[in-house]
């Protein structure tokens, strides 16, 4: 195990970067963001900064505390990257590519999760640790040293990201400063369990980006046993936030369903769907279950939802005047889509190389993870 001996500068919002680089002036600190937010590899590729005070930055920070351990590419353009933390810790990271050509950078807010979806490999881990703002954008500069032109942001690989609120703050204050990254907030997802006082949060407080709620039901009963997030977060008060989030940021929100064969593709799940629906602007993101070996609900596989069942719950859903978006099974091969994250392949060999700007290891993948 590694531990972090300087302090890290990556994930630092400007006011915190300049201050801890006093009694460097504030121009100074404004080049280091930026150098930050261009991915540099090191403090000695800061060339507008005099050799010494490169060499002083180096002898007391670190620019990043995280490392690509791996890499996974599958033949639908997705990209998942292996990430080692500075405790040994190891997080995934998601390239996504639609049928336009646009790449989404998927991001991982935790270390493991805590909200134990019957549907998702991550939530079987538990949770290890809240990540870092530092972790959090490194995935990002990471995704970036593979692929420069990224549209789009969403918090939506492991973790739920309203649980880790303040270190998420930090990180998309660093992305959507002009001075470095300079991302639009309408670039940014984020994408929730139904986490009431996290929305509550946003919406009070927290920069107006898009809002993901992954709803998968809306019978309570049901969505209890597939989300156990339900029993506390309860569905009415979870639309009442979303409801004033709406009035407060003006955005349209997303409601995401994982569509599980047999088990919530039911008429009773699509009327529930479009009942708590209405009044609120939203699109519904229908996402078929990608199958993960050994997941279970109550005793039975999960099991990938039949066309029929797809087509029959989309149309349903259209009847009733709601916009339906329906995820392609992007990354499958990789176990990179939504609800596969966590299922890490082992890493064989290390091998150093001036790839990537801490070292690369090159991976092993085991059992039916291709590249
Ligand atoms: S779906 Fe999201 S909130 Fe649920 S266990 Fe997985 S990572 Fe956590």
């Amino acid at each position: 195990m590694h531990h972090q001996v300087k302090p890290v500068l990556s994930g630092l919002p400007f006011e915190a970067l300049a201050e801890i680089l006093k009694p460097l002036p504030h121009f100074r600190a404004e080049q280091v963001f930026r150098w930050i937010a261009r991915g540099v590899s090191s403090f000695q590729g800061m060339t507008n900064l005099a050799i010494p005070l490169r060499e002083d930055l180096e002898g007391r920070f670190s620019l990043y505390s995280s490392v690509i351990a791996g890499r996974a590419a599958d033949p639908d353009g997705t990209v998942k990257l292996y990430i080692r933390l500075y405790d040994g810790e190891r997080i995934e990271a998601v390239l996504l590519t639609d049928g336009a050509g646009r790449k989404t950078a998927c991001l991982s807010t935790q270390a493991g999760c805590p909200l134990a979806c019957v549907f998702c490999k991550t939530g079987t881990r538990g949770l290890t640790r809240n990540l870092d703002s530092g972790e959090i954008l490194e995935q990002f500069l990471h995704l970036r040293s593979i692929e420069p032109e990224i549209a789009n942001i969403v918090f939506m690989g492991m973790g739920e990201p309203l649980l880790n609120l303040p270190e998420l703050y930090k990180t998309l204050a660093v992305l959507t400063d002009s001075r470095g990254f300079g991302l639009s907030k309408r670039r940014i997802t984020l994408s929730t369990s139904g986490i009431i006082a996290g929305i509550r949060h946003l919406a009070a407080t927290g920069p107006a980006v898009g809002l993901a709620l992954s709803l998968t039901t809306a019978d309570t009963k049901l969505r209890s046993r597939l989300m156990p997030i339900t029993l506390s977060n309860p569905l009415p008060l979870l639309k009442d936030v979303l409801y004033d989030y709406q009035q407060q940021q003006g955005r349209r929100i997303t409601l995401e369903a994982v569509l599980l064969g047999g088990i919530n593709t039911r008429q009773e799940d699509s009327d529930a769907l479009a009942a708590f629906a209405a009044g609120l602007d939203v699109v519904v993101n229908l996402i078929p279950w990608n199958p993960v070996e050994g997941m279970v609900f109550e005793g039975q596989a999960l099991q990938e939802p039949s066309r029929r069942e797809i087509a029959g719950y989309i149309q349903r859903l259209e009847g009733r005047g709601l916009k339906v978006t329906r995820r392609l099974h992007k990354g499958r091969g990789i176990a990179g889509a939504c609800g596969q994250l966590g299922a890490l392949p082992e890493i064989s060999e290390q091998v150093s190389s001036p790839a990537s700007r801490v070292g690369t290891w090159l991976f092993h993948v085991k059992s039916h993870v291709k590249i």
